[in-house]
Order: C-alpha cells, then sequence, then structure tokens
C-alpha cells in the first residue's frame, strides 16, 4: 500500500515510518519540523520507497494514497502551549483535511487521539464509553478540546460520508526518538539524570501514568489500523501504572550518578492519575498486548539518549 503519514518526523511518526517501510509498504511523510526531526527519518531519505514532503496539516494537501495515520499534533505541554491557538488549529484543520482526502480517495484513515480526551478523570481505569472530566478553559485545553473536536469530526465524517475512519486514544508512550527537550516526564528524567542535574517532580509526585513502550504502541496502531471489527474509539497503552515519584527513583536507580529529587509546581489541570482499560484492544487486535515492562523500556530510552547527548 501507499501510506501517508502526518507527523511522520515526530516520535512515534518515524517509529511508524521504520516499521511501514519494514512491512514493504511506500511511505509518504508529511510534516510541518515544529517538534519533529529530519534526523528522526534521516536513515529512510534516500529510500525507494520513502518520500519526504514539508507541509503543514492546516493547509489542504492532496497525495494518493491507500491508507492515512494522522498524527501530525505537538504532544508534549510545552510544546502544545508554547502557541496554542495553532495546536487547535493543526487538530481540528489537520482533521479536516485528513477527512476530506480520504472521503476523495476513499482511504482508511487513523487518528491519533489520546487519554487526555478522559481529561483529569473520575472513572478508573479509564474504559473507552467514558466522557471524561476536561477544563475546556484552562492550559491543557488547546490540547485536549482539539483532539475531541477531531474525534468529533471523525465520527461525522463516518456517519454522514462513510469515510472509513480508525481512531484511537494512546495513552502516555516513550522511547528512543523523544526530542531531549521534549518536556515530558520519562524524557525530561532521563536528561536529568545523565547531565547529573536534579529530577524535577512536579507537584508532591503521587499523581500517576501509565507509560507504554513506542514498540508496542506501534504494533497496537498497525494491527488497529488493519482490523475491520471496529473503528474505536480504543484505547492503547500499557496498563502497568506508577507514581512519578516511582518513575524518578527507577530513572536514578538505573543511570547512577548523583541526582536529586526536588519538586516544581504542578502544572494547571494536572491529571491526578491515570490508567488504560486495554481490554477493547485485547479483544479485537488478535492478542495484542505490551510486552516492554517499564524496567526494560527505560533501559532502551537511557540507552538512546546516551548517544544523543
Ligand atoms: P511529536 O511532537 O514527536 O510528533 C508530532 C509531529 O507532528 C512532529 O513531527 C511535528 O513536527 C508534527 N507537526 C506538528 N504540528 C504540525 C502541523 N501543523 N503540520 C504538520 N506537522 C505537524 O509527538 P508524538 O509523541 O510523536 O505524538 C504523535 C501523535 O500522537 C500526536 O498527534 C499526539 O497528540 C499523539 N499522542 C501521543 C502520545 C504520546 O505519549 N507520545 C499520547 C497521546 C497522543
Ligand atoms: N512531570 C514531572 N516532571 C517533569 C515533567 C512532567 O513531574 O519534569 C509530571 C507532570 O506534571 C505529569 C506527569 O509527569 O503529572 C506526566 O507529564 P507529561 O508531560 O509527560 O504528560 P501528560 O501530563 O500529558 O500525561
Amino acid at each position: 500500500m501507499r501510506i501517508l503519514i502526518t507527523g511522520g518526523a515526530g516520535f512515534l511518526g518515524s517509529n511508524l515510518c521504520d516499521r511501514l517501510i519494514h512491512d514493504g509498504h511506500e511511505v509518504i511523510c508529511l510534516d510541518n519540523f515544529f517538534t519533529g526531526r529530519k534526523a528522526n527519518i534521516a536513515h529512510l531519505l534516500q529510500h525507494p520507497r520513502f518520500e519526504l514532503i514539508r507541509h503543514d496539516v492546516i493547509d489542504p494537501f492532496k497525495v494518493e494514497c491507500d491508507q492515512i495515520y494522522n498524527l501530525a499534533c505537538p504532544a508534549s505541554p510545552p510544546h502544545y502551549q508554547y502557541n496554542p491557538i495553532k495546536t487547535t488549529k493543526t487538530s481540528v484543520m489537520g482533521a479536516i483535511n485528513c477527512l476530506g482526502l480520504a472521503k476523495r480517495l476513499r482511504a482508511r484513515v487513523f487518528q491519533a487521539s489520546t487519554s487526555e480526551v478522559y481529561g483529569d478523570p473520575e472513572v478508573h481505569p479509564q474504559t473507552e464509553d467514558y466522557w471524561g472530566h476536561v477544563n475546556c478553559i484552562g492550559r491543557r485545553s488547546c490540547y485536549d478540546e482539539g483532539k475531541r473536536c477531531a474525534e468529533t469530526l471523525f465520527f461525522d465524517y463516518h456517519r454522514e460520508n462513510r469515510v472509513d475512519i480508525r481512531v484511537i486514544r494512546i495513552f502516555n508512550t516513550y522511547g528512543p526518538r523523544m526530542l531531549a527537550n521534549d518536556g515530558r516526564v520519562v524524557s525530561n528524567f532521563i536528561v536529568q539524570a545523565l547531565r547529573g542535574e536534579d529530577i524535577t517532580v512536579y507537584g508532591d509526585g503521587s499523581q500517576t501514568r501509565s507509560f507504554c513502550y513506542v514498540d508496542d504502541l506501534i504494533e497496537g496502531f498497525v494491527r488497529f489500523m488493519n482490523q475491520t471489527e471496529i473503528v474505536g474509539p480504543m484505547n492503547c497503552g500499557n496498563p502497568g501504572e506508577f507514581t512519578m515519584l516511582e518513575l524518578a527513583e527507577k530513572v536514578i536507580a538505573q543511570v547512577g550518578g548523583r541526582s536529586k529529587i526536588v519538586h516544581k509546581p504542578l502544572p494547571s489541570d494536572d491529571p491526578k492519575q491515570r490508567q488504560p482499560d486495554i481490554s477493547l484492544a485485547k479483544k479485537v487486535l488478535g492478542g495484542w498486548e505490551p510486552k516492554v515492562p517499564l524496567e526494560e523500556g527505560l533501559k532502551r530510552t537511557i540507552a538512546y539518549f546516551r548517544t544523543q547527548l
């Protein structure tokens, strides 16, 4: 197949490019390089089945393809809050442009949605039928509400125009090719530990997240895109749940060194807990479940950052 990946030069996008090239597909990577890097896809530039397009998803685009993965959107809070209006435009207009293209081409289109659609959840663990607890006017709203509106558009195009959609809700994922200055917690802690700096735990560190290693998530992406039982929304992630203090201690234990934990203010609307219920994914993805435990994933990610710093 010929497959378009928007946001293909980012962390998840570039790992997906590798996987789809490996599977024998033609891959078109479209990116505006806001948080993506040419370095993430440099090894693919000479590949005969790989093409790169510098473009912004808020402007319409035309390519011929069989499938579209829409990943374009900054994912880390400092980056998506840098220009919040642009973040909403990217989610909403990016969705409209991908859906319009998919409608014309009769292509299947995949939306990288997020656990953020559940906001600061009052239901734990989060199941797909939970509608969420989201502030629509806070610092995180540009991302949360942008992604919620994108889901709305996906389901309206599906109902109104029979567009063949797949909507996946991704929970915190980490691994090689995150940026050192990404600002998300796993890369922050690893980079700080490798530099011998203090580890910045926001708040008292009792808030929880569930961390999925990138290879497990990408396997889930490809299986979900190519099954025909459900269109989603479907949670994808690793249900192992850890406090940020536990994560900091695990990183310090693996990296060694003299880093101390210091506490910084908790950002506004920071969700207190997050854990995916992945029963649906296990059922429809042919026995899929995450295989890489946090310790092993941290080991691989630390090895990657050692080569970068
Ligand atoms: P990332 O920031 O590394 O990748 C995003 C990519 O999109 C970058 O290459 C960036 O340059 C590109 N991009 C941003 N705005 C664009 C625009 N207007 N036009 C074209 N390209 C644009 O983040 P990631 O972790 O790889 O996330 C990829 C997708 O997965 C995002 O949509 C994100 O919301 C979603 N997601 C990720 C996670 C996670 O834990 N990694 C969790 C939930 C959802
Ligand atoms: N966090 C932290 N220190 C950091 C970066 C993040 O304690 O240096 C916390 C953050 O407040 C949140 C959790 O780690 O509670 C996950 O943050 P991240 O930005 O990775 O993702 P999200 O909040 O979107 O899940």
